[in-house]
């Protein structure tokens, strides 16, 4: 593994309370200008960033725990990146793909075909959202197939256009007044080992929801199954072993199209390059976005080509999708990815969190649950001796995580998941330093 080398100090240091003036006086700016429905995490404005730290406007050199959602995996500022998108933008910021195209998108997709799971022959659709991405899965998959119906599942997050809301389970924040939604979407039961009933392998989980579809829907006008092998913004679910193994094997008996949504799973971030990869299961199609272009807005479906060929020319695409820095992005990205083998930097992450937090799981009975895989971690809150959520403690933490220079993030259907997300190349002893403010911040709180 190689080592890596940081342009900032890594290290977390205040030098005003949070926010400060400089970051308060943007704040009173911004409410001015930018629409309410657009939230914030927190309110320091960046100024720069680079490896696990984040230095905002005031000075203050803040632990980021959340890679802007997973997404700058290699730091926010990796110099290949830096410099394969200065080069390209020196060159042609942009031809549109499907006017004049270009072979940084074929090498794109030629990469995705090797990374992803699955030897079997695959084609790839560039786009620039997560959402966009889904979109063109669900498409493709209608198109192939010739049926309409597409289950997705409790606690699910897909997007926020209007097919990917009808996908998304929660209403608030996500879709609450903005139907109506599309048509044809069904919702299924998740496996959610923490509040099933005791017992339940995945397996009987995956059978529960195939009942349901067979009964609700009919196998034979189901087109696709979405959904995310870990699921991300619904809480860090990671479902019972058994049941991805047996949804796939189902909807490959019936003609179901299995979509893998790995926006926030995929590139190294669980450990593998894809969560799909740890219980060996090979999505139809797969959709990538996040950690996929260091920063960069970059999506992708990689597919069966027989899906994806199935397509008349002209029913896939998109102006800005594949653009040239972004593609260029994304090679630099991939590049460094397997040089830094940020596979591996993800489970050694995962190992080091999980551990601290389990012991100190074992201390707070407010501490319901620690699961994640790799990098990609939780911490599921919880009046002690219930599995009664508690939403309000799981901001109080964040919100002490912050006072002292530690940015996490939170998630969940009922809003008591703190996630860990941080960038795969944060040194070990910043890691260290935020984990104990983190630990600090749990006791104080649940106190
Ligand atoms: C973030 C996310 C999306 C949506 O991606 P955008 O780029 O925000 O449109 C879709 N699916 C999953 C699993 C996600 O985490």
């Amino acid at each position: 593994m190689s080592t890596i080398s940081y342009r900032l100090p890594q290290k977390r240091a205040l030098v005003t309370e949070l926010p400060g003036p400089k970051s308060t006086e943007l704040g009173i700016r911004r409410r001015a200008a930018v629409a309410a429905g657009v939230g914030s995490s927190v309110p320091v404005y960046a100024a720069d960033a680079d490896g696990g730290v984040i230095v905002d406007v005031d000075g203050n050199s803040l632990i980021d725990l959340g890679a802007g959602i997973a997404v700058t995996s290699i730091g926010a500022s990796d110099p290949r990146v830096a410099q394969a998108v200065s080069e390209q933008a020196a060159h042609f910021t942009h031809t549109c793909f499907m006017v004049t195209p270009y072979e940084s998108y074929i090498r794109v997709a030629e990469e995705l075909a090797a990374l992803t799971p699955g030897d079997h022959e695959k084609r790839t659709v560039l786009f620039n959202s997560g959402a966009e991405a889904v979109e063109n899965a669900i498409k493709v998959a209608r198109l192939a197939t010739g049926r309409m119906a597409v289950v997705a599942f409790d606690h699910a997050y897909h997007g926020r256009t209007n097919l990917t809301m009808a996908l998304t389970a929660k209403s608030m924040p996500y879709k609450t007044n903005f139907g109506p939604f599309a048509p044809e979407v069904y919702r299924m039961p998740m496996s959610y080992p923490f509040r099933d009933e005791q017992g339940l392998t995945g397996e009987q989980a995956a059978r529960r929801a195939i009942t349901q579809i067979e009964k609700q829907i009919g196998a034979d006008s189901v087109a696709a199954i979405i959904l995310e092998p870990i699921q991300g913004e619904g809480g860090f679910i990671v479902p019972a072993p058994g049941f991805l193994p047996t949804l796939t094997a189902w909807a490959r008996e019936k003609g179901v199209v299995f979509i893998a949504d790995e926006v926030q799973t995929g590139f190294a971030r669980t450990g593998s390059w894809f969560a799909c990869d740890d219980e060996q299961i090979v999505p139809d199609i797969i959709t990538m976005a996040k950690g996929i272009a260091g920063g960069l807005p970059l999506s992708a479906i990689t597919g069966r080509a027989e899906l994806l060929d199935a397509v008349h020319p002209g029913g896939l695409g998109g102006t800005y999708g594949g653009n040239p820095i972004a593609c260029a992005a994304a090679l630099a990205t991939i590049e460094t990815m397997r040089e830094l083998d940020l596979p591996a930097r993800a489970r050694h992450i995962g190992d080091t969190a999980t551990t601290r937090l389990r012991a100190l799981a074992a201390q707070v009975p407010a501490i319901g649950e620690v699961r994640g895989r790799g990098a990609m971690i939780a911490i599921e809150l919880v009046r002690p001796g219930t599995t009664e959520p508690d939403a309000d403690l799981t901001k109080a933490i964040a919100a002490k995580a912050l006072e002292q220079g530690v940015i996490v993030l939170t998630c969940g259907t009922y809003g008591n998941v703190i996630r860990l997300l941080p960038p795969l190349v944060i040194d070990d002893d910043l890691l260290d330093d935020a984990l104990t403010v983190l630990e600090q911040a749990i006791r104080a709180a649940a106190a």
